[in-house]
């Protein structure tokens, strides 16, 4: 079997399409706040990217760039600024913060309604209770790419290889929304290879480049790469990604798979955000 490749590229095109015409029905474009402190290269093209896609999009993206040298008080103070906003609708505040900053705490004075990265300990909350809240971005958008090949995935076995707060735990949550048996694997797990090899649904997202070989992958399985290592100017992803095609049933590329689902949700996350906070009915994204 040869894997059908998930075009991530083109379904985020399609959910970035849809997002901006629920936002032109909208009236008033919404507004995203998005906070970068410090010089990170990398953040600051994860930035500009998402500025530029918001902007695609109908959203009025509003950057605000901090010295790394900018005491923790005042990124809270900038933070709870724009919560006050009533022009801001979302608010992201770019990981990682320079070292004497408390990313959780400044995490946690973003307004959940405006929490557009679904990290707030409320929007975490919620998530767990399956309630309506608003959710992280790269798993919602993991999520997206298997049903794009599987719309029904109830009692398929998932297997999610990492726990972080950011991907590997929001993501377990969803895949049991969906009603799969879900199993979270991490670093202490016995016999990894074994665990992945049940999966129906197998998504990896260690950051550990082809952790994942092709034998631990279920012949006629969805396997979800969330990945992103680079080696040298080559971007890889977790999973042995020529091997695993060989016995899956649909794989995502990196880069090209979940990448830009990320970006394609925060753009959803910030229509949903200032849907719910204007009262206007949901758009269906
Ligand atoms: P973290 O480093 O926060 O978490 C990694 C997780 O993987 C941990 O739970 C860790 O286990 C587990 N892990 C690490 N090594 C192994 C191993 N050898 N075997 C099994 N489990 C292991 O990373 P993130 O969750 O933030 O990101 C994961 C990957 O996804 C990264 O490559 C990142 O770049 C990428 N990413 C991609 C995005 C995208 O848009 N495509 C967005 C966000 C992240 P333990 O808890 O025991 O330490």
């Amino acid at each position: 079997m040869t894997a059908t490749i998930i075009d991530g590229k083109a379904i985020a095109a399609g959910l970035r399409e849809k997002t901006a015409r629920a936002v032109a029905a909208m009236g008033a474009a919404p507004g995203l706040a998005v906070v970068l402190v410090g010089d990170d290269p990398a953040s600051q093209i994860y930035v500009r990217n998402k500025g530029v896609a918001a902007k695609t999009a109908g959203i009025c993206s509003v950057e605000h760039r901090l010295p790394a040298d900018t005491p923790e008080a005042a990124v809270v103070a900038l933070v709870r600024r724009l919560n006050a906003d009533d022009t801001i609708d979302g608010i992201l505040v770019q990981m990682p913060l320079p070292a004497h900053i408390d990313a959780a705490l400044v995490i946690n004075e973003i307004d959940p309604g405006k929490d557009v990265d679904g990290l707030t300990e409320t929007n975490a909350g919620r998530l767990v209770l399956g309630k309506k809240g608003l959710e992280p971005c790269t798993p919602r958008g993991a999520v997206m790419l298997i049903k794009s090949v599987q719309p029904a995935i109830a009692g398929l076995n998932a297997v999610v290889v990492g726990r972080s707060i950011l991907v590997g735990k929001p993501l377990a949550l969803m895949l049991l929304a969906e009603n799969c048996t879900v199993t979270t694997a991490h670093s202490k797990t016995a016999d990894l290879a074994h665990v992945c090899r049940a999966a129906d649904i197998l998504c990896a997202a260690a950051g550990r480049a082809a952790l994942v070989k092709g034998d631990w992958v279920k012949a006629g399985a969805i396997v979800i790469d969330v990945g992103i290592n680079r080696q040298g100017d080559r971007l890889l992803g977790d999973v042995d990604f020529e091997a695993a095609r060989a016995r899956a049933r649909a794989i995502t590329p990196v880069p090209g798979g979940v990448g830009p689902m990320t970006i394609a949700c925060l753009l959803r996350n910030t229509a949903l955000a200032a849907a719910r906070r204007r009262g206007l009915p949901e758009p269906s994204l």
